[in-house]
């Protein structure tokens, strides 16, 4: 079994849009408690890297030395460096299921999760090679359609679903950007 019971969306979404290939880089955010972490590090196998963000430390996984995990918030650059830092070049896939804390407000949390999905767009941008893919969570709500025509921009396509797992849980749907356009252009490149 996986250590989270999110792992299973992940699976159903990579079955979905084949998002995680063998030999992969994947950078996983919002990784805690690492259910995700040991789904991908299935997929990309033992010549794959598997690198893993969140505020809360995350369990080391033994099953898998592939995984590398870093404890830091992602709003913040100095975490988006040490994350750029470990990945050491583009990456395959950059994934968020980052959640706010719920306060119970629903418009508060959804305004909480859009703009954590926006800091997980921006990094995406900054790592992914041409061709990668990126997966992020996102909560129904206002604003929620202009940040989906911006994901377009930037991939060949872009496919909304609310995995089978997470159906409980209503209003939380993801994007799959496949394919990005263009390559990462970085200062310094
Ligand atoms: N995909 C994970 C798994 O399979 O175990 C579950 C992730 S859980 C739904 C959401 C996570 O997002 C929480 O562990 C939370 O700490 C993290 N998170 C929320 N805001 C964050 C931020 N600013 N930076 C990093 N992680 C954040």
């Amino acid at each position: 079994g996986y250590r989270s019971r999110a792992a299973y969306k992940l699976k159903q979404l990579d079955e979905l849009e084949n998002v995680l290939s063998r030999g992969d880089t994947v950078v996983d955010l919002g990784a805690a408690p690492g259910g995700w972490l040991e789904v991908a590090a299935e997929a990309v196998g033992p010549d794959g890297q598997v690198i893993g963000v969140d505020l809360q430390r995350i369990k080391d996984i033994e099953d898998h030395d592939t995984i590398e995990t870093i404890r830091g918030d992602m709003t913040e650059e100095r975490t988006r460096d040490r994350v750029i830092d470990a990945a050491g070049g583009e990456v395959d896939a950059v994934l968020s299921d980052m959640a706010p804390n719920m306060s119970g407000e629903y418009s508060l949390d959804q305004a909480r999760s859009l703009h954590l999905a926006r800091q997980a767009f921006e990094t995406a941008l900054e790592l992914l090679d041409t061709d990668g893919d990126f997966v992020v969570k996102i909560f129904e709500g206002p604003d929620v359609d202009e940040f989906r025509a911006d994901v377009e921009e930037e991939f060949q396509y872009v496919r909304a679903t609310s995995p089978k797992a997470s159906r409980d849980e209503s209003s939380e749907l993801y994007f799959i950007g496949k394919g990005r356009l263009t390559a990462s252009v970085r200062p310094g490149d």
